[in-house]
């Protein structure tokens, strides 16, 4: 650049001297005298330029790798980031890529709750998520005095339409015929597949008589238009029972189903292909049990032929509500509960092969009978390994039944196992002792027990996957706080001071329990990773912040709580973090909440924070001494601070010495 301008001088000097002379053999001289300066100057800067030109290519290519090496690795998500690598643009690539890992958590578990609320075969809502409608419609009906009505619909002789042509075309029966009966309903109508070949709609706002005509013209729709599978005509027919809930007398949801159930039973016992309805809450007590008594069904034995119906519906339940369910010995407890219930038996458990030992690993054993059984452990590993092999040999999973010495004085009872198995995959073992000591099993049992191993194996995968993507955000908050600290090395150091002071003054208000102690602990090490991508430069400016600026730095509370709350058991730190920076009358940020509202691990953070911002000597000005600070904080109690919180740290004692505590491992949270 000088001797760009130096050349640009010389040259401005002899155009002035030319016109002022207006002499030639003047600028003749001059040119001879000058002209190799002025050619030396120009290739000085040409070599100058290219220099530049090459270096910074050269800082341009060590900068991009660096750069695709730090998003490779926060991609990975499985290597230790090393935070001194990092700078600011690193930090906003990480938390890109961040915000896509969000983004493909959230639309994970939008399919999970998809799992979790549809119906695969009909795409409706299944019977979780229809109760869930029903309970919030029941809830406004009882509010509002609203009438509500419900239908139960059930297709008539659907096992003989199962038999005579075949699974397939009762599937795609099940999917036509929900697709005719939802197109005859009203626009606020929902309905549901409630298991089976059983169907529910929720009328909002009905009276039976108008969910009377509703139920004939969905009837009169099946049955006037037979369904075409591969060429043949299939007649489908429906017999429905309503009931509805008025002026508040049955607000139960579970009731309403129940007394329509008892009114499609009566449809069904009245020769099918009808509606009939059943009033509930209306007229005296003793009117509602003489109708609820004329249509008392006989309780029936509970075997599975008798359960059948309710057993497939338990099992599309439990199914989806396993699929939420993170944690592996829930899942198996309830998959051994369902098996007990369902099939009967003195004892069930689960075992799943450790890959660690290469044994079997119990994760669930209920017990119900009397009698003490000694399961053989020796006899069970061999079952699993031979297991093993067949399904290695793609032979089709069996469910095996063998007697076995494990009741008292060494008395054979009957042992049965199944493999828990689900697309290929081969976990471990269901095993159940059934009640009496018969070693058969009809075709049924046989199926509900290999259709619940193959939900609980489906949904003991899905809590590996919950977990393992739990491990890897831990993992990416790990690293980005650690980030975070190495480009703002005050904030580390200022992390650990507010993390040690909150946890002090939480002692002094007379917190004990460890685990909310550590909760503060952990707060304080990351309130502020918000700010992650946020330059130094906002934090360090000199004056006033300029609106927009000041918006920015605010929004670290809120990104914080975003970065933090996908860890499970982390949801409410995240709700610390979220508010650490309300203030106590409601005039703090993001949401404007006061006092108690205010979660009270925040409103210790906020007093921590801000007798370390205090203390701290900034650019612009030196430290406060802590009779200063003080008193800062004696007037802002009320105001900006909890008074409680205030008092604890004053009572504290002067020059409380922060040390900082050992931070606590974000893997270990
Ligand atoms: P009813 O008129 O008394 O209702 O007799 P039904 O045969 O319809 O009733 P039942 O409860 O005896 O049998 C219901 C049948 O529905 C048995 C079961 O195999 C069949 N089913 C349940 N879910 C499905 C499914 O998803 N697909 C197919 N194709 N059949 C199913
Ligand atoms: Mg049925
Ligand atoms: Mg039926």
């Amino acid at each position: 650049m000088t001797f760009a301008a130096i050349g640009m001088l010389i040259v401005a000097a002899v155009c002035a001297l030319t016109s002022a002379k207006r002499d030639h053999a003047f600028v003749m001289q001059l040119y001879e005298q000058w002209m190799p300066v002025f050619l030396y100057t120009v290739a000085g800067m040409l070599a100058v330029i290219a220099g530049g030109v090459f270096a910074t290519g050269r800082l341009w290519l060590q900068e991009s790798a660096r750069l695709k090496e730090a998003v490779r690795e926060a991609k990975s998500h499985d290597t230790q980031i090393e935070p001194a690598q990092f700078r600011v643009k690193e930090i906003r690539l990480c938390a890109d890529v961040i915000a896509s890992t969000l983004a493909t958590m959230r639309h994970e578990h939008k399919q999970m709750s998809d799992v979790a609320s549809r119906d695969p075969l009909t795409g409706l809502p299944n019977r979780r998520a229809f109760m869930q409608t029903l309970t919030r419609e029941a809830a406004v009906a009882a509010r509002t005095g609203w009438p509500l009505s419900l239908m139960m619909i059930d297709l008539d002789h659907f096992k003989k339409l199962n038999d005579t042509y075949g699974h397939q075309a009762g599937d795609f029966v099940l999917k036509r015929a929900s697709r005719r009966m939802a197109s005859q309903l009203r626009r606020t109508d929902e309905v549901a597949r409630y298991g089976g070949e059983e169907f529910v709609v929720i009328l909002p706002n009905t009276r039976i008589e108008q969910a009377r005509e509703v139920a004939e013209q969905l009837c009169n729709a099946l049955r006037c238009d037979p369904l075409i599978f591969e060429g043949q005509s299939i007649s489908v027919t429906a017999s429905i029972g309503v009931s509805e809930v008025q002026e508040n007398k049955v607000d139960d949801a579970t009731e309403l189903i129940r007394i329509a159930d008892e009114a499609l039973y009566k449809a069904k016992s009245e020769g099918r292909d009808r509606v009939m309805l059943a009033e509930a809450g209306k007229g005296s007590d003793g009117e509602l049990s003489k109708i609820m008594s004329s249509l008392k069904v006989e309780a029936k034995p509970a075997t599975l032929d008798a359960v059948d119906r309710d057993a497939m519906a338990l099992m599309g339940s439990t199914f989806s509500i396993l699929q939420l369910i993170p944690d592996r010995h829930r899942v198996a407890q309830d998959i051994v509960e369902q098996v007990l219930a369902v099939l009967g038996g003195d004892r069930a458990s689960i075992h799943v092969l450790d890959h660690a030992t290469r044994g079997l690993k119990c994760l669930a054993d209920v017990r119900l009978g009397d009698e003490e059984l000694v399961l053989p452990e020796a006899s069970l590993m061999r079952w699993f390994e031979d297991q093993q092999q067949s399904i290695g040999s793609n032979h089709s999973s069996v469910v095996d039944v063998t007697m076995e010495p494990i009741g008292p004085e060494g008395r054979s009872r009957p042992v049965v196992r199944v493999p828990l198995q689900a697309s290929g995959e081969f976990l471990g073992v269901v095993e159940v002792v059934p009640q009496g000591g018969e070693p058969t099993l009809t075709q049924r049992q046989q199926s509900v027990l290999v259709a619940l191993s193959a939900i609980g194996c489906t949904a003991l995968r899905n809590c590996d996957r919950h977990q393992a993507l739990q491990i890897r955000w831990v993992r990416l908050i790990e690293a980005l706080s650690n980030t975070i600290h190495s480009i703002h090395p005050y904030m580390r150091d200022h992390a650990e001071r507010v993390s040690a002071l909150s946890v002090k003054i939480a002692r002094e208000l007379g917190q004990t329990n460890d685990e909310e102690l550590q909760q503060i602990q952990l707060a304080g090490l990351l309130h502020d990773i918000g700010k992650i991508g946020l330059p130094r430069s906002l934090f360090e400016k000199r004056g006033r912040l300029r609106a927009g600026e000041r918006r920015k730095i605010e929004e670290h509370c809120t990104i914080g709580e975003s970065i933090l709350c996908r860890v499970s058991g982390m949801e409410y730190l995240a709700k610390v973090v979220r508010h650490h920076h309300e203030h106590f009358d409601g005039g703090g940020y993001p949401d404007g909440l006061a006092g108690d509202e205010i979660p009270l691990e925040s409103r210790i953070i906020a007093v921590a924070d801000a007798c370390d911002a205090m203390r701290s000597k900034r650019p612009y000005r030196e430290g406060l001494k802590e009779e200063e600070l003080r008193n800062r904080l004696r007037q802002a109690s009320g105001t900006q601070f909890d008074p409680a919180v205030v008092s604890a740290y004053l009572t504290m004692g002067k020059g409380t010495e922060i040390q900082a505590e050992t931070p606590r491992q974000l893997s270990s949270a």
